[in-house]
């Protein structure tokens, strides 16, 4: 199967979210995120077998041990790709708390051996695929108010052609 660990959205940061998600449908063309599905990524792992997840979720628990949770906080909009085939994500602001949790788990993926995607942690919720921004600035948006996540989820993921859909196998809650 198809996996990857995302810290989720607390619920008012959620709510906020669809909001402007729902504003930003209306200038923008994309295929959007459904609300409920927005997440951090922390280490995308892709294909995994039964002995790998298991490892993975060692690896949460040894990451998520001790810690409490992390605050989010909404940096502004940005973008993965050009032209048409640009993936729109809101940034969120790269705190020590969050770089460190995406270390630990890293680290303790690495060493029990579960791969994962190397590039750099740029901590993110992904909005929109095949995004078309206008050329206008974007204005009079209202971004989520910061807030604390408490819950990393290895997720499952199954492609489809109307989207992933996402499956939490496993929770860890912080602090
Ligand atoms: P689709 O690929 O159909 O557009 P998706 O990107 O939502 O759907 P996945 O590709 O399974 O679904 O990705 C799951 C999560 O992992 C998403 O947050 C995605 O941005 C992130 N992700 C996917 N591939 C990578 C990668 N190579 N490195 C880092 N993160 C990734
Ligand atoms: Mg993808």
């Amino acid at each position: 199967m198809r996996a990857f660990i995302a810290l989720e959205l607390p619920e008012a940061f959620a709510d906020e979210m669809a909001a402007l998600v729902r504003s930003l449908s209306a200038v923008c063309e994309g295929r959007f995120v459904a609300p409920g599905n927005h997440h951090v990524t922390l280490a995308f792992l892709g294909e995994v077998g039964e002995a790998e997840t298991r490892l993975a979720m060692d690896a949460l628990d040894a990451a998520c041990a001790g810690s409490g949770p992390v605050r989010l906080a909404a940096e502004g909009l940005g973008t993965f790709g050009r032209g048409r085939d640009a993936t729109l994500w809101l940034g969120l602001r790269r705190t020590d708390e969050l770089e460190a949790l995406a270390g630990r788990l890293r680290a303790e993926l690495a060493s029990r051996g579960v791969a994962y995607d190397q590039k750099d942690f740029l901590p993110h919720v992904t909005l929109a695929r095949r995004a078309r921004l206008p050329r206008a600035a974007l204005e009079g948006l209202a971004f989520p108010r910061p807030d604390e996540a408490a819950c990393v989820t290895l997720f499952r993921s199954d492609l489809r052609p109307d989207g992933a859909r996402y499956k939490p196998l496993y929770t860890v809650e912080l602090g």
